[in-house]
């Protein structure tokens, strides 16, 4: 028998034990057949979900046990993971709805006029003018270019001097770029590219926590290629950012409640 077709019958073994057991719910946990090192992990994610990596060979029932010992671990991560799940709003292409940039608060302000997007002062605070029939031609994606543009702007004028700060030396500035870049992704290096990207909505944050962005990704440039985390990475962004960790965890709070292009 090939060793994926094992691999499969041992996971589905190892899956309906842990159902028969009652330890964990089927519908809350998967069982994945693992080269690593370790011989078996659990791990859970966002949404509360339950990973299960074995390395064979391994007896269902060890795997039994080892989850029946963490049970109320597990339990207490489902809990808090799920009070961090997101909570990104739906906004309306409306005259007045609220979006922000860098922190600021603006209005949006359709105007029959056409032209490109615009953040003006207004005598009560920031307004976003953008073209009404733009919104009606396409709808969110008139937003999601502008955060890109200025995000892009933005960057380009905060990286060479942290650049500067975090890479002392011969090595050029990566390229950089903002855009879509999925669910989970915030920042990344690109290594082939030698790129630093971005997230559109980040720029909706404060600029301390776009910055704090900024500095960690140009920390990953400054790296040997396929360098993870770890304690060298973050005294380098400790070196030029010593509030960097403290900015990270308000960074990843307030990610939570970030607008990502919902419209409704
Ligand atoms: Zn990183």
């Amino acid at each position: 028998m090939p060793s994926s077709a094992q691999d499969r019958d041992l996971a589905e073994l190892i899956r309906q034990a842990l159902i028969d057991d009652g330890v964990l719910a089927a519908e809350d946990f998967d069982v994945v057949i693992s080269k690593r090192r370790e011989s078996l992990v659990i791990t859970t994610d966002i949404s509360g979900r339950h990973t299960v990596r074995v390395r064979p060979p391994i007896a269902p029932q060890r795997v039994v046990g080892f989850v029946q010992a963490k049970a109320a671990e597990l339990e207490r991560n489902a809990i808090r993971l799920a009070k961090m799940a997101p909570r990104h709003p739906v906004k309306q292409l409306a005259a007045g709805e609220e979006f922000t940039w860098l922190g600021q608060t603006m209005r949006l302000h359709l105007t029959e006029e056409e032209g490109p997007v615009r953040r003006v002062r207004h005598e009560d605070g920031w307004l976003l003018v953008v073209s009404a029939a733009d919104v009606r031609d396409r709808g969110a994606d008139v937003l999601t270019d502008w955060y890109c543009q200025e995000g892009l702007a933005w960057v380009e004028r905060r990286t060479p001097s942290w650049w500067h700060r975090i890479a002392p030396g011969s090595r050029a500035q990566p390229g950089l770029d903002v855009r879509d870049l999925g669910k989970v992704r915030v920042g990344m290096f690109d290594e082939l590219a030698d790129q630093v990207a971005f997230h559109w909505p980040l720029f909706q944050l404060p600029a301390a926590l776009c910055e704090y962005v900024l500095v960690h990704e140009l920390a990953h440039a400054t790296r040997p290629p396929g360098t993870s985390h770890g304690p060298e990475f973050w005294a380098r962004v400790k070196h030029v950012m010593p509030d960097g960790r403290r900015r990270q965890r308000l960074m990843r709070q307030a990610w939570l409640d970030i607008w990502t292009g919902a419209t409704g």
